[in-house]
């Protein structure tokens, strides 16, 4: 079993579900090592999906030794040191608590649950285990973003003044698009866990906490085809806007949306300081644009800066600026940092349930001020 602080030569892994993000975790475990190579080699161990065919199927296909349709094997077997839960949101908690408790570090997919009071047992497990545990917010793994990051902080574009982020999507735009797992109140409020968790795990490292916020969202389709001729009404919310007063004092408004036609992949960050200002869009995220008032009035003007190896750890991929990395490659950086927590290094970005608590707790002050018809403070 890895300790922290010491420097582990291997780490078995567990992966519960193969889908989307299931790939996703497999491939970033593949590669982590060889992209990196100052890490712990992982050790594709175990693999569980929700039938045995399944599961030996992809476990051929990804290279992980077993294979079950029982989650809970994977969960007690004793060579799997760290599991990826990857499945729908409405089993993220029962299966990282279950992890926990069985002494496993959990890296654990967006959101932590559909509901706070879940998220928070999450939370309670983990501090009781003493285990590791990581969300999947990869888009703060962006080179581009991290040094954004550092240029907010570094004063590049003086004091924020206005922070907008807008997600959008189009895989929920066509109104006869089957009714499924996202659809359904067990996944949570909708478009708020979906998106705006990402949109707000960037926004806390950039900006900070919403301190107050009011919120309206909307259904664009009542009901949705089952594929069985019938319908079935939909139960979540895939259109929201959430004005937000943060902590600091700033104003910041998140827009989310799951059935914006050509949308396809889009976080739109637009952060306005007092000096300058800062775009970034994720549909073309291996840029940004910025813009400092203090350039000569004759030349002021977006400049769009390319990622490069100047902007860690986009080096660790490939010596030549410019070429760009892809979605795939954010899992990667993000495998890194979970296993540097798990070594027990300390300079590791990313959230442990500890941090992705506030996150949760952002996403049920949005939804209760829907509720509420009005502003709602941080309690
Ligand atoms: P998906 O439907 O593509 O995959 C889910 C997989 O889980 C399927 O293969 C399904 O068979 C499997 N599964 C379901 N129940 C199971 C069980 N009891 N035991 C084992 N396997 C089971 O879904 P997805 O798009 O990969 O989403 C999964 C999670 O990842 C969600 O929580 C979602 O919010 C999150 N997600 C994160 C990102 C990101 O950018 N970080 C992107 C997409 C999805």
């Amino acid at each position: 079993m890895l300790q922290g602080n010491s420097r582990v030569e291997d780490i078995g892994v567990g992966l519960i579900g193969t889908g989307y993000m299931g790939k996703c975790h497999a491939l970033a475990w593949s590669s982590v090592r060889a992209v990196f190579g100052d890490c712990a080699r992982p050790r594709l161990v175990h693999l569980a999906e929700s039938t045995p065919e399944k599961a030996e199927a992809r476990a051929s296909e990804f290279g992980f030794d077993r294979a079950t349709g029982d989650w809970r094997r994977l969960v007690e077997d004793p060579e799997v040191d760290v599991v990826s839960v990857t499945t729908p949101n409405q089993f993220h908690a029962e299966m990282a608590i279950a992890a926990l408790e069985a002494g496993k570090h959990v890296w654990c997919e967006k959101p932590m649950a559909p509901t706070l009071p879940e998220a928070e047992r999450m939370l309670a497990a983990a501090r009781r285990s003493g285990r590791v545990t990581f969300m999947g917010y990869n888009y703060i793994q962006n080179p581009a973003f991290r040094h954004i990051v550092k240029l907010v902080r570094d004063g590049a574009i003086g004091r924020l003044t206005q922070v907008r982020i807008e997600v959008d999507e189009d895989f929920m735009a066509d109104p006869e698009a089957p009714f499924y797992w996202k659809s359904e109140a067990s996944s949570g409020h909708g478009a708020l866990d979906d998106f705006a968790v990402h949109a707000l795990s960037m926004l806390h490292l950039v900006a900070g906490r919403a301190d107050r916020v009011v919120t309206d969202m909307s259904k664009p389709y009542a009901d949705r085809p089952t594929g069985d001729g019938g319908r079935r009404a939909v139960e979540t919310w895939d259109i929201a806007s959430v004005l937000m007063r943060l902590e600091t004092g700033v104003s910041a408004t998140l827009q989310v949306n799951r059935s914006a036609w050509g949308r396809k992949g889009r976080i739109c960050l637009q952060l306005y300081g007092s000096e300058g200002t800062i775009l970034f869009d994720q549909e073309r995220f291996n840029e940004f644009q910025l813009y400092r008032a203090r350039d000569p009035k004759g030349e002021q003007g977006f400049v769009t800066v390319l990622t490069a190896p100047h902007h860690p750890p986009y080096d660790r991929f490939c010596p030549a600026p410019g070429h760009g990395l892809g979605f795939n490659e954010l899992k990667v950086i993000e495998c890194r940092q979970l296993l540097g927590r798990i070594a027990g290094e300390t300079d590791c970005l990313g959230y442990s349930f500890e941090d992705g608590i506030e996150i949760e707790r952002t996403i049920d002050l949005a939804a209760r001020a829907f509720g509420a018809d009005g502003w709602v403070a941080r309690r």
